[in-house]
């Protein structure tokens, strides 16, 4: 079992050690700008909660906060007009997934054509 690392750039972010471009928040989730961008508009979406990924979140997280961190998303979606014109999640898992940042987060992607879903 992995070990959540308290270092990690993101837990850095959520304790307040680092300044992110914050878009909205709540008891859950924590949303800011992407450092690097890929496309007009990258969001993130982290769970307020301790969590290394996917697997350890619904496994390990309380029904509110599952919850609350998809509610989250979507408030995101909404919050940054993305609904109409459309969007992409990105949810990277473990080395195979390519997650840099080992804390539950979600990449919304959109304000132009996100282009094909993976390069072979
Ligand atoms: P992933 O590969 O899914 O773990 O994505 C991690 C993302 O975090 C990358 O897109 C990085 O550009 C982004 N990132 C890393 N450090 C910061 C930071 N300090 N503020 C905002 N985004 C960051």
């Amino acid at each position: 079992m992995m070990i959540y690392d308290y270092t990690n750039v993101f837990a850095r972010i959520l304790s307040g050690e680092i300044t992110c471009k914050k878009i909205l928040e709540d008891n859950y989730f924590l949303s800011f700008y992407d450092i690097n961008p890929r496309k007009k508009v990258h969001a993130l979406v982290i769970s307020k909660g301790a969590y290394i990924d996917y697997s350890d979140f619904f496994s390990n997280a309380t029904p509110d906060e599952i919850n609350g961190f998809f509610q989250g998303i979507l408030k995101v979606i909404k919050y940054l007009d993305l609904t109409t014109s459309g969007y992409r999640l990105i949810l990277n898992t473990g080395i195979n997934g390519g997650q840099e940042v080992p804390h539950l987060h979600v990449h919304i992607l959109g304000g132009e054509p996100i282009g094909p879903m993976v390069y072979a």
